[in-house]
């Protein structure tokens, strides 16, 4: 993912409208660059500090955003891999399937 689609994706990811697949390349994306993992943190810190005005209580943001990304990262990953094993399955049925259907008409 390059800086650019990584920038477009940010308000998406905060808003936890981001599909599983652009989430894992958005978090590995943020977490090897820099620029990009201060444009989220600008932005999360925007977006949350404003929703929180009125509740005066006292808030960590900086450990929250990790949080949200380990959390996103997680379940995407888990989501892929997931989709991935059903993928998977569907072939090897598809396989069996086929073999089954080739040794009934086999004669
Ligand atoms: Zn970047």
């Amino acid at each position: 993912m390059t800086c650019n689609e990584c920038k477009k994706y940010i308000k998406d990811f905060l808003d936890d409208s981001l599909n599983y697949r652009h989430t894992v390349d958005f978090i590995e994306h943020v977490r090897s660059c820099e620029d990009c993992m201060e444009e989220l943190s600008i932005e999360y810190l925007v977006s949350e500090g404003l929703k929180r005005l009125d509740t005066a209580t006292s808030f960590d943001l900086d450990t929250e955003l990790h949080d949200k990304i380990d959390k996103s990262y997680n379940k995407a990953k888990f989501y892929k891999n997931f989709l991935f094993i059903i993928g998977s399955l569907i072939v090897i049925f598809a396989f069996l399937f086929g073999f089954f259907l080739s040794t009934l008409f086999a004669y």
